[in-house]
């Protein structure tokens, strides 16, 4: 696996080591393209900004990083600066053309979250969502795919909403349905690999094969080790085999501008 879009840094409150020490672990192991994407900063009307986001005091010093880094190791490795982004409908345009000025290169679309906007709704990981957030979250994920702005969306099947199996294959056959029209990949979670989480759910990719979406893999790094997580890459490559997916070994980065 020599393409990784998908890196977190110390910056988001929840991981850990600095972005050389990622940027050497990438290198050491073969990477020829890497990007860093940590959660979007945004700051709400009333103020509020997210803790395991970026912050917006801290954006300068995580592009300087970035870009010191890119040019430090260019004759290794090619490094993009993003960032994963929830899908707010009312505020999508507005981050977009701040993200832009800040420097960001490419998106991935993460919709961690479903509900009101002010400050933010509810957590899709929790165990067992109701069938009225699964369908809150296919809407949003698919309103995201079509701004033509995400290089590809991750961790799809991260929100457990299978307390109705026909209703799960339903709603998300819709979201395969427009990932393939949008020609949006969708993305194997190596983070729910090597966490044992609910993601990879095996059902989704079945569902995905079917409909014939490509996908990508994605590293989703908050540690130095799985800026390269060789384990995690057999499992992931069965997934693919078993439900006959289009696997895209080397994604690029969408330009946003
Ligand atoms: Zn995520
Ligand atoms: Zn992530």
């Amino acid at each position: 696996m020599t393409v990784n879009l998908h890196t977190h840094t110390y910056h988001c409150g929840h991981a850990t080591c600095t972005p050389e020490e990622y940027v050497k672990r990438a290198i050491e192991n073969g990477v020829k393209v890497m990007g860093f994407s940590e959660h979007v900063p945004f700051k709400f009307p009333n103020g509020k900004e997210l803790d395991s986001h970026l912050q917006m005091k801290d954006v300068p010093l995580y592009f300087e990083e970035i870009k010191q880094l890119r040019e430090k190791y260019k004759d290794q490795i090619e490094i993009h600066i993003g960032f994963e982004v929830e899908y707010l409908p009312k505020y999508f345009n507005q981050m977009y053309e701040q993200c832009i000025k800040m420097g960001a290169e490419y998106f991935l679309l993460g919709q961690h979250f479903v509900g009101n906007e002010e400050p933010w709704g509810h957590w899709v990981g929790q165990y067992q969502r109701p069938k009225e957030d699964l369908t809150e979250y296919v809407d949003l994920a698919i309103e995201g795919m079509k701004t033509g702005k995400f290089t590809y969306l991750c961790h799809p099947d991260v929100i457990d909403a299978t307390n109705d199996m026909d209703f799960y294959i339903k709603e998300n056959t819709r979201l395969c349905k427009a990932a393939r029209e949008y020609g949006v990949p969708l993305e194997i979670n190596f983070f729910g690999i090597r966490d044992n989480r609910f993601y990879p759910f095996d059902k989704f990719w079945e569902i995905a094969g079917k409909v014939g979406c490509k996908v990508v893999f994605g590293f989703d790094a908050h540690d130095t080790l799985a800026a390269f997580d060789r384990d995690s890459i057999p499992v992931a490559k069965q997934i693919v085999e078993k439900y006959n997916l289009t696997l895209i070994e080397n994604p690029k980065p969408v330009n946003l501008i």
